[in-house]
């Protein structure tokens, strides 16, 4: 069989892996039905290693990812604790280092490492087509500086602990308004049906200076509870868009949200999100009494 005769026939199975180059990173997507997209709820960094109900939740729904009949081709997880001024930026490395982007924790959660490869290849395409609500040109492409960030290793460690699915991580340009994440994020839809998993990694409830060591997951400020449910009510009600406009909300949302990099990434599943689909929360509850571990899956 020839080169040609051989990709024509890999092609042509559809439930192959895209294909990869010698070094065996994927070069491009191939369509696929509509894989679902998640905002999960990432908390202390310390749930990528204890075993809890929150990472027990994340388990099971790697497993079930795994096990629908379209495999993610790729993952594009938009982390909180990735903040860039002036453009978006979307990793492009080909070996994206794990950043421990903490401190004060025990050294077994710095020797974690999530060596999933990245997709450059994929990355440039990506930032070809995205527009940036900001100037309509195109994301800028981070080859060297950051990686995977706790945000996004924490949670898909668990989900995916073999680390066979490529990771890119899409910044969020800080000094854009909210209104603004939420358009980048419908382009990303359509992303879906060319095989992406889009995660969201943030907090529904984020507010570090409030925490209460030792509260009961049901144990919450009566405004965490409030804006926490808030955003229940909007997803619910298939209301994705009203979300952008969580500050209209006044003190509660003030309260939940100091700053409000933790909350941004539900901006963008949100979007990826179609307000037919119906949504599924899980990891229902909050840690310390001021972070809400909320999550949704949609499709
Ligand atoms: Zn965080």
């Amino acid at each position: 069989m020839d080169r040609r005769t051989l990709l024509a026939a890999l092609a042509a199975l559809p439930t192959l892996s895209p294909l990869a180059d010698a070094a065996g990173l994927i070069q491009s997507l191939k369509p696929s039905a509509a894989i679902p997209v998640l905002f999960l709820g990432h908390g202390s960094p310390m749930n990528a290693i204890e075993d809890n109900p929150w990472r027990r939740a994340w388990q099971a729904m790697g497993t079930e990812i795994l096990a629908r009949a379209e495999r993610p081709q790729l993952i594009l997880c938009i982390s909180a604790h990735w903040l860039t001024r002036g453009d978006w930026q979307i990793t492009a490395m080909a070996k994206p280092k794990t950043i421990h982007d903490f401190g004060g924790f025990p050294q077994a959660l710095f020797d974690q490492e999530y060596p999933a490869p990245g997709a450059p290849a994929v990355a440039q395409h990506l930032a070809q087509e995205l527009k940036s609500p900001a100037n309509g040109g195109p994301l800028g492409l981070d080859r060297s500086e950051w990686g995977l960030d706790h945000g996004t290793w924490s949670v898909l460690k668990p989900m995916f602990p073999k680390a066979d699915i490529p990771v890119l991580q899409l910044s969020m340009d800080y000094s854009r308004p909210p209104a603004e994440h939420y358009a980048l994020a419908r382009q990303l839809r359509e992303w879906r049906q060319r095989g992406v998993l889009i995660v969201g990694s943030g907090n529904v409830v984020h507010n570090l200076r409030r925490t209460q060591r030792g509260a009961a997951p049901n144990d919450a400020y009566d405004w965490a509870k409030e804006f926490d449910h808030w955003v229940q009510e909007q997803i619910k009600q298939g209301q994705l868009d009203a979300l952008q406009n969580f500050q209209t909300l006044g003190a509660v949302a003030s309260q939940s949200h100091p700053s409000y990099e933790h909350y941004l990434p539900l901006l963008y599943a949100a979007g990826a999100a179609r307000s037919s689909e119906m949504p599924r929360f899980f990891n229902l509850g909050f840690q310390s009494g001021s972070i809400s571990m909320r999550s949704v899956l949609w499709g």
